[in-house]
């Protein structure tokens, strides 16, 4: 039995068939990278044009993996939110097309819930009770499972994710696109001799992160000339040592055999470094997905598909721009 999972929430068409065990059989992304570099961010009208073109070919291509025969899917798992909603539609629309064609049922996934599955694709690496931190483009979340599916926010951030603030300094230091990636690279060829805020990193598992920012960009404008790899590395020592505070603070008061960090941030090798500091010296077993589960893909998304299989509840097939990671 496996599950072909869609993933259209932004701006990579994504689509993969994956087995209970997580055993990813295929998964083929089409990035719309060269379609959006020009504008410096993603263009919504774009990018869901892009995904009508993309989304059957790179379902054909898929398929080619167990020679088309669609005896073999078990369901369809298609995220509906959160998203850009012209990109979701295309997603939800190509989803529920095929499941009439094919007879098979449609279930709309939370993408937050695909990014939280993501160590567990190829092999199983989860191990429960656990605390969660998902750092991705739109979001930053803390949070406590109990299972795959009992899971309790913590915090989250009161403004920009950590992964927006990654890209608006990225783009504050003309690093270009992907901004992430870049800054991560320039801060780890600089020392961290800046001082900036580390926002609310004293109480609680609430974040913020626009004052940091705003600290950065003030700096560049009294002082053009400031060392840009330094600027990068004191900003990226500020960032982890607030999601390193209180992740070590949440390990102290709930109980957690593995420590799991998803979404495109956990690409960054400098967290992967805070991540083994920190289950080292607190005998936690570290989660990470393998790099390319990292940032958006349809693997994840037919991974947690399984999940909702496993429900007694009819999935909600409304698409939503924003969503809860606690919402089905
Ligand atoms: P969401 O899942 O919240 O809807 P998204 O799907 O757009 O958002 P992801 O694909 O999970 O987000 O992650 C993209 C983010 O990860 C971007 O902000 C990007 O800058 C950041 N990112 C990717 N690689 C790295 C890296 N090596 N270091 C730091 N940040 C990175
Ligand atoms: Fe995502």
């Amino acid at each position: 039995d496996l599950i072909l999972g869609i993933e259209t929430s932004c701006d990579d068409t994504s689509v993969a068939l994956v087995d209970r065990g997580g055993r990813v059989i295929a998964c083929e992304t089409v990035s719309q990278f060269d379609i959006h570099a020009e504008f410096g961010g993603v263009f919504p009208e774009l990018a869901s044009r892009a995904h009508l073109e993309a989304v059957l070919p790179t379902v054909d291509k898929v398929l080619k993996a167990i020679d088309s025969d669609t005896g073999r899917l078990r369901a369809i798992g298609v995220t509906r939110g959160p998203g850009l909603i012209g990109s979701l539609i295309v997603g939800m629309n190509t989803a529920q097309a095929l499941g009439l064609a094919w007879g098979k049922p449609v279930f709309g996934v939370n993408h937050l819930r695909g990014h939280l599955r993501s160590p567990d694709l190829d092999e199983k690496r989860i191990t429960y009770p656990a605390l969660l931190l998902l750092v991705s483009g739109g979001h930053t979340l803390l949070c406590h499972m109990t299972s795959t599916t009992e899971i309790t926010v913590l915090g989250t951030t009161r403004d920009d994710s950590v992964g927006e603030t990654y890209d608006k300094v990225a783009r504050m230091l003309d690093l270009g696109m992907p901004g992430g990636p870049a800054l991560d690279r320039l801060a780890r060829a600089g020392r961290a001799v800046h001082r900036f805020p580390r926002p609310m990193i004293r109480e609680g598992y609430e974040f913020s992160f626009s004052g940091l920012k705003s600290s950065v960009a003030r700096m560049l404008e009294k002082d053009p000339d400031v060392d840009r790899a330094d600027v990068a590395a004191s900003f990226v020592a500020a960032c982890l040592d607030v999601l390193g505070t209180k992740v070590r603070r949440a390990l102290g008061e709930y109980e957690a055999k593995s420590l799991v960090v998803v979404g495109g941030v956990a690409a960054s090798p400098q967290i992967r470094d805070l991540v083994g500091e920190i289950c080292a010296k607190t005998g936690v077993q570290p989660c990470l997905p393998p790099l390319k589960w990292a940032t958006d893909n349809a693997a994840m998304i037919a991974l947690a598909t399984w999940d909702y299989v496993d429900r007694s509840e009819p999935t909600d097939m409304r698409t939503v721009p924003s969503m809860s990671l606690a919402a089905w």
